[in-house]
């Protein structure tokens, strides 16, 4: 076998293929298959503790603080198999996101705190970037942090904070210094513990009826200068990094792959399969899953290099998120007459989530940066264009 890259499985690769698909097969509860929205806390923990046990939680991460530091081949055999799987996507907050970043900018005190327990799933984390007002325009938040001793006090707004009513820890940004010459230049990025005093948590209701978000209030809460993470005033330049890293998650074909199967379980139920315009679109989903799946790969050779993938995350964002909704716009065709069903659709294979799913993929084109802004990114950063 290859993966989806066409790197063809060395004999190394074909026994952890195998290994990880047998180990799918004994381990992944039937619950927790084909999700099209993110599973509760309660029913994840279990799962991230299993594959935190099996040594599969953090593949790029060095072998150091706890990762596999895994080829890239193997990572995408990961990705390949838990998507084949209908596995969950995890958040990838802790171990995705705020942990590389501790690896690369954080002191040996904030990675031995923070790094196990980001691991074993044992802490959950959010991100506090956007504020009513600063969503697109990032670098105008206003949630201020006054320093006081050897402490900062916060005071202030974050929202669209995903799973922020279950985090126990946030990642934020927060204006140290409002006389900077740069709005840029006077940001830190501060490592928040969520019971701290002053902090009021409110879950927010979206259009789906779920509660995914939550909104902070901040009201003179103290937080150690310890934790911020780099120097003081340069928050800028960690939460670029950091949001170049969330826009390549994207790139991770684990959803595509997922997706595609859904796509192929419908058409065989509906009749689908049998129109070859419809066979022709399949083909060409499949070959741009292809085509995602070399650039996540060439992402996690730039990972591995230690080097900073950059602006081209913007790139990447763009085209993988278009990929992923040209799949979910096939699937509903697939669906036909039953596009519209509030409930799933029931195949011989198993019930799939049509609408949900397609739903439930829009969001991509907001977070971590519209894809408005993606271009702009692009323009600007990679072409070079005034
Ligand atoms: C599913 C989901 C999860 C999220 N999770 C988090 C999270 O965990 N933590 C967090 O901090 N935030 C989170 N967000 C917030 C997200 O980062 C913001 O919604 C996003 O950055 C856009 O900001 P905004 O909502 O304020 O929209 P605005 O910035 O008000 O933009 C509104 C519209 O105007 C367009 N626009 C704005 N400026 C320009 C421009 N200069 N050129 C062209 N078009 C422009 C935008 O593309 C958009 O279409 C999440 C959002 C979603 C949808």
């Amino acid at each position: 076998m290859s993966t989806v890259s066409f790197i063809a499985d060395t004999k190394e690769d074909a026994a952890f293929r195998l290994e990880v698909r047998n180990w799918l097969e004994e381990n992944l509860p039937l619950e927790l298959k084909g999700w099209s929205t993110r599973p509760p806390p309660e029913m994840i923990r279990p799962w991230q503790r299993k594959l935190y046990e099996r040594g599969w939680i953090a593949p790029s991460w060095p072998k150091q603080y706890g990762g596999m530091e895994a080829t890239v081949n193997q990572q995408l055999i990961l990705q390949e198999e838990f998507g084949r799987a209908e596995a969950p996507v995890l958040s990838r907050q802790a171990v995705g996101h705020i942990g590389p970043i501790l690896i690369r900018h954080g002191t040996e005190e904030q990675k031995a705190e923070h790094l196990p327990k980001m691991l074993s799933g044992e802490v959950l984390w959010a991100q506090g970037y956007s504020e009513p007002g600063s969503g697109s325009d990032l670098a105008s938040l206003r949630t201020r942090g006054e320093i006081d001793g050897d402490h900062l006090v916060i005071n202030g707004h974050k929202i669209w904070t995903t799973g922020g009513h279950y985090a126990d820890w946030m990642y934020a940004l927060i204006r140290t210094d409002p006389d900077a010459p740069r709005k840029q230049l006077g940001i830190s990025m501060v490592l928040i513990d969520l019971r701290t005093p002053g902090i009021t948590i409110r879950p927010i209701k979206t259009l789906a009826d779920d509660e995914e978000f939550a909104e902070e209030f901040f009201d003179n809460v103290r937080v150690p200068l310890a934790n911020v993470v780099g120097k003081l005033n340069d928050g800028w330049r960690v939460a670029k990094a950091l949001l170049d890293g969330e826009r390549l998650g994207n790139a991770n074909p684990q959803l595509a792959l997922d997706m595609l199967e859904r796509v192929r379980k419908v058409a065989r139920a509906t009749g689908a399969f049998d129109d070859p315009v419809f066979q022709d679109r399949l083909t060409q989903a499949e070959l741009d899953v292809l085509a995602q799946s070399a650039v996540f790969a060439h992402a996690v050779q730039i990972a591995r290099a230690g080097r900073e993938i950059g602006a081209d995350s913007s790139f990447i964002k763009i085209v993988s998120t278009d990929i992923v909704q040209r799949i979910a716009d096939l699937l509903l065709d697939a669906a036909g007459e039953h596009a519209a069903d509030a409930g799933p659709l029931d195949t011989p294979e198993g019930p799939v989530d049509v609408s949900v799913l397609w739903r439930e993929v829009r969001r991509m084109s907001i977070y971590a940066g519209t894809s408005e802004i993606q271009r702009n990114v692009t323009a600007k950063r990679v072409l070079g264009l005034p």
